[in-house]
């Protein structure tokens, strides 16, 4: 075995004697990195089996080789082809979502990345180019980081795919989509996200993945996906960590 590569073996141990691998959803001790422990696992709905065609929503039955909707995507019709979530945001699913936004687990956007790379590997197909939704710079200032961007970064060097996480910006800060009704929400967000003029070319005639780490009424992801469309996006997918459902 080369010197250099002891040392870096008597290094990781010494790191993991000092900070021995915890859950990626809580503060429980796992056997690596990147890991639930078997308590979270119970508790992490990953979404499969019958899924709408574009927000992922698990479906009762079978499919029968029709489109499949759920009753949200069906009332309110989505600017983008296909959508995929690795998890229910509920149990598992929230809190890594919520550790995502206020924790430093740099170890999380791998893990994260590669369920949604397993959940939505359909639309991984023809090059997209991978770009997260966008935090407005007020909100990034305050929080440091966009945890979108985080998870965009992730699945696109896993996947070998174009990251472009600058594509989208906020025309204007909205307020939080937090706690408003679901009209409220498409309402606020409406013409706030655009596809800045440098940006324009590297979308035009190219599919465009979006990522965000919870799709909730799908109002932000709209609003990213028709900028894209504007931009002259020939498909947008989306794919989200976690997608809440109804009755949760
Ligand atoms: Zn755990
Ligand atoms: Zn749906």
């Amino acid at each position: 075995m080369p010197r250099e590569v002891g040392h870096m073996g008597a290094l990781q141990n010494l790191i993991e004697a000092i900070y021995p691998p915890h859950c990626l959803a809580c503060a429980e001790p796992v056997g690596s990195d990147g890991a639930l422990c078997p308590a979270c696992w119970r508790e992490a709905q990953f979404l499969g089996g019958t899924l709408c065609d574009t927000c992922g929503a698990p479906l009762p039955g079978e499919p029968d080789g029709g489109p499949l909707s759920c009753d949200e995507c069906l009332a309110t019709p989505r600017p983008w082809s296909v959508g995929r979530a690795a998890l229910a945001y509920t149990g598992t699913g929230r809190r890594l979502a919520l550790s995502l936004k206020t924790a430093d687990r740099t170890d999380l956007p791998g893990a994260a990345a590669l369920w949604m790379a397993r959940a939505g590997r359909g639309l991984l197909a023809g090059d997209p180019l991978v770009a997260p939704v966008p935090l407005h710079w007020i909100r990034l200032f305050r929080r440091r980081y966009n945890q979108s961007a985080l998870l965009s970064a992730a699945l696109a060097r896993a996947e070998g795919l174009e990251h472009c996480p600058d594509l989208l910006t906020r025309r204007r800060a909205t307020p939080s989509q937090d706690g408003r009704a679901r009209d409220a929400r498409f309402a606020n967000v409406d013409g706030a996200i655009t596809v800045g003029p440098r940006r324009r070319a590297r979308v035009s005639g190219r599919a465009v993945l979006l990522i965000d780490d919870v799709m909730t009424s799908g109002a932000t992801l709209a609003a990213a996906a028709e900028a894209c469309r504007a931009a002259g996006a020939s498909d947008v997918r989306v794919l989200a960590l976690a997608r809440v459902l109804k009755n949760d």
